[in-house]
């Protein structure tokens, strides 16, 4: 019996691989606190101007048909009313909520019986604690329950924000999860509003409010002000061209060819999309002193231009800027202050980029926290990474990204050994691979975690590679 916790795309992906690959009966018991499986963080959005920040082309969930995701565009009949017929489906930046639709039917596919005799089952609930005994892994659930499984795969994906400063901004004008979409949607008309962030939840947020037509000023604030580019080539460079070096030459190099391949009337995408396939293999072969240089200093810029977003909803953020309505800004929150009534819009005091000490005040009536998910365990809330946490079973990688893992999956101990129960993927292995957020990383290492899990245990633990 195989545990999943969390039913995002991480846990239905391997869930859905496993019942594929299987070639005994094995039993997957999926568990997912939220209302509905198979959406998590990225797809339970019912707005359609939410769109995919990746071609339709790209985003089959399955590692071994590439044609997958287009082939359901083609059939559903839901999905018919968001396709444009006179563009080459693979190229079309689809919304968000079409994607939980197909991740929900490959979901659906795999609750009944495989030919081997496999099946998933889901469960609507959060598991709270895990107990290793000689019996097995004991799940305790928030409804009571306690379940026994022999495998245990986290994939419990992205937590909210941390809160930081913001922990200063009262609740009523806060919105302190980015991702409910219902908090964002009650935000007055007409109010002022500050996104702290100016990442892809930015942009999200930002869409939120135009569908909404929200009229007051929105600004969004972020140490460097960068926000997404925009997607244009889909062409690639040579991924050839790209090995391990250190972190300097690297740095040069992408520069270089960026700027030669504008100077040449070329797109510097082009350049970065070679690097799509081997980001993870060049993170891997930077030390720990080159992976802390290049979080600190070169990640906002490497974020801002690998991780870009539909050129429609760059049109429309662009419109805005150009309207007056919305404004990007670097700077940094120095002080935040209110002066105790409930309608008085609160006071941030930001340190604009390159000014010195000089401060400038902004007033909001709303302020969304779009800082990204809180990645370091130690500080994390959440009950069930608490309980792991404080019995040993789990640490926090290096980087404190997530969690200290080895290349199987196998979740690292305390003691630095590597258990040959406990797993993780997605979001939570990113201090091991940097790049394995999107979809089209995931659904790899889903697939190859599926076929580790199948095969039987060989030993009780391993120990660590020292990193
Ligand atoms: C807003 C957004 C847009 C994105 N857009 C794209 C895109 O266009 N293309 C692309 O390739 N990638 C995109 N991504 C990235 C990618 O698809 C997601 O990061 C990926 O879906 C990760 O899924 P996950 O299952 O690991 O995490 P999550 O989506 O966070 O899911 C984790 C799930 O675990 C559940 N859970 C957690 N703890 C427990 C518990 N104790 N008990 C029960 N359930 C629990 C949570 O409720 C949640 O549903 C986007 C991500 C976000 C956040």
């Amino acid at each position: 019996m195989i545990g999943i916790i969390g039913a995002g795309y991480s846990g239905a992906a391997l869930a859905f691989n496993i019942h594929r690959l299987a070639q005994e009966p094995t039993q997957v018991l999926l568990f997912e606190r939220r209302d509905e499986h198979g959406l998590g963080a990225a797809y339970s959005t019912t707005n359609p101007e939410h769109l995919l920040n990746v071609p339709a082309g790209g985003m089959s969930g399955l590692a071994d048909e590439p044609d997958d995701f287009v082939n359901f565009l083609r059939r559903d009949q839901r999905a018919a009313a968001y396709i444009r017929g006179d563009q080459n489906i693979r190229n079309q930046f689809v919304p968000r909520m079409v994607y939980g639709w197909y991740i929900q039917s490959l979901l659906a596919q795999s609750q009944s019986p495989s030919a081997h005799g496999s099946v998933v089952e889901t469960i609507g609930d959060e598991v709270t604690g895990v107990r290793n005994t000689e019996q097995g892994l004991l799940l305790h659930t928030q409804r009571g329950r306690v379940v026994r499984v022999d495998k245990l795969v986290l994939a419990t994906g992205h937590a909210p924000p941390a809160r930081g400063l913001l922990a200063e901004v009262p609740a009523r004008h806060l919105v302190a999860d980015p991702w409910n979409y219902a908090r964002i949607e009650g935000i007055d008309r007409n109010a002022s509003v500050l996104i702290v962030g100016t990442g892809l939840t930015m942009v999200d947020t930002v869409m939120t409010l135009a569908k909404l037509e929200h009229r007051g000023e929105i600004v969004a604030l972020s140490r460097r002000g960068l926000a997404p580019q925009s997607h244009g080539s889909l062409e690639s460079d040579d991924p050839a061209e790209w090995q391990a070096q250190r972190l300097r030459a690297l740095r040069r190099k992408l520069c270089r060819r960026g700027r030669n391949r504008v100077e040449s009337g070329g797109d510097w995408r082009e350049v970065v999309n070679a690097l799509r396939g081997k980001t993870q293999e060049l993170w891997r072969g930077l030390n720990q002193r080159e992976q802390n240089a290049f979080l600190r200093h070169l990640a906002p810029y490497w974020e801002s231009h690998r991780h870009r977003i539909a050129p429609e909803v760059a049109g429309r953020i662009q419109t805005m800027i150009q309207a007056g309505q919305l404004r990007i800004m670097a700077g940094k929150i120095v002080n935040i202050a209110t002066d105790g009534q409930v309608a008085a819009p609160v006071h941030i005091s930001v340190r604009p980029r390159g000014s010195g000490r000089n401060t400038v005040i902004l007033r909001a009536d709303a302020v969304v926290n779009c800082t990204g998910p809180e990645t370091n365990i130690a500080r994390s809330t959440d009950p069930l990474l608490q309980s792991m946490l404080r019995d040993g079973l789990i640490r926090p990688d290096a980087h404190r990204l997530g969690l200290d893992v080895a290349d199987d999956g196998g979740l690292i101990n305390a003691v630095g050994e590597v258990s040959e129960k406990l797993f993780t993927l997605g979001p939570t292995t990113r201090g091991r691979w940097y790049e394995i957020v999107a979809v089209p990383d995931i659904r790899r290492q889903s697939h190859a975690l599926a076929q580790r899990l199948l095969v039987p245990s060989a030993r009780p633990c391993r120990l660590a590679a020292v990193a």
